[in-house]
C-alpha cells in the first residue's frame, strides 16, 4: 500500500468521487476540494505528494491555483496534474508553462487518470533525490542544503546566484538567453523593473565567486550563457 497523498480540486461531484474512489482502490489517501480556494488552502497546508487539478473551478481557476503553487517555494515541487475540457487548448498550453507536469482531457477513463498518476509519482520521487547533489569538476552543489563548493571550500553565493547556477547546470549544456534566466530566476511576474543586465551583473559575481570552475560559465554574444560540463 501506497503512503501517497492526493489532492483532487475538481467541482463535478460526481467526476471527483470516482476520481477519488479510484485513487483509493489503488491504495493512495485522496483529500478533495470543490472549489478552487479550498483547493489551493488544501494544497499549502497538506503537502500532498500530486494534485489532480480541474481547470473550470468556482473562486479561483486551476491555471491560478498552478501558478500560485509553483511560485512558493514550498509548493512548487508537488506534481500537477491538470484536468481540461476540450474547449481548453490554449489553456492546457498555458498550464504546462506554468508547470504543470502533465494533463487529461475529458472524459478520460479511470484508467488512463491511474496510469498518469503513477507515472507522475515515480518520474517525482525518482531523479529528484537522486540529484539532490550536482557535482562538475572540483564543484559541488548540494540542492537540499543550498550550499556550495569549489574544490571542498564552501563559497557564498547569494540566493538568486545560486538559483543562477543552479539553472545554468541543469540545463546540461543547452544554451539559456537572458529573458529565459530571468523568467526562470526572478519569476513569471516581475513586479519590480528588472532588466536582462540584471543577468549579467549576476553572472559577473557567480563568476568572481566560483574561482577556476568560472571557465565552464561560456558567454555567448548577443545569446545568452552556457554551463559546459565537460
Ligand atoms: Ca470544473
Amino acid at each position: 500500500m501506497s503512503h501517497e497523498h492526493i489532492l483532487v480540486v475538481e467541482d463535478e461531484p460526481n467526476i471527483s468521487q470516482a476520481i477519488q474512489y479510484n485513487l483509493e482502490k489503488e491504495g493512495y489517501r485522496v483529500s478533495s476540494a470543490g472549489d478552487g480556494a479550498q483547493g489551493l488552502k488544501l494544497a499549502q497546508t497538506a503537502l500532498p505528494s500530486l494534485v489532480v487539478l480541474d481547470l473550470m473551478l468556482p473562486q479561483m481557476d486551476g491555471l491560478e491555483i498552478c501558478r500560485l503553487l509553483k511560485r512558493e517555494e514550498k509548493t512548487k515541487n508537488i506534481p500537477i496534474l491538470m484536468v481540461t475540457a476540450k474547449s481548453q487548448e490554449t489553456d492546457k498550453v498555458v498550464g504546462l508553462e506554468l508547470g504543470a507536469d502533465d494533463y487529461l482531457a475529458k472524459p478520460f477513463s479511470m484508467r488512463e487518470l491511474i496510469a498518469r498518476v503513477k507515472a507522475i509519482l515515480r518520474r517525482s520521487s525518482g531523479p529528484q533525490t537522486v540529484q539532490e547533489l550536482l557535482v562538475c569538476g572540483t564543484l559541488k552543489l548540494d540542492l537540499a542544503r543550498r550550499k556550495v563548493t569549489v574544490k571542498e571550500k564552501e563559497v557564498v553565493l547569494t540566493a538568486k546566484e545560486f538559483d543562477l547556477l543552479r539553472v545554468l547546470m541543469e540545463a546540461k549544456g543547452r544554451v539559456l538567453d537572458r529573458e529565459k534566466l530571468l523568467e526562470r530566476i526572478w519569476g513569471l511576474d516581475r513586479s519590480i523593473e528588472i532588466e536582462t543586465r540584471t543577468v549579467d551583473v549576476h553572472v559577473g559575481q557567480l563568476r568572481r565567486k566560483i574561482g577556476s570552475e568560472t571557465k565552464r560559465l561560456v558567454t555567448l554574444k548577443g545569446v545568452g550563457y552556457r554551463w559546459d560540463w565537460d
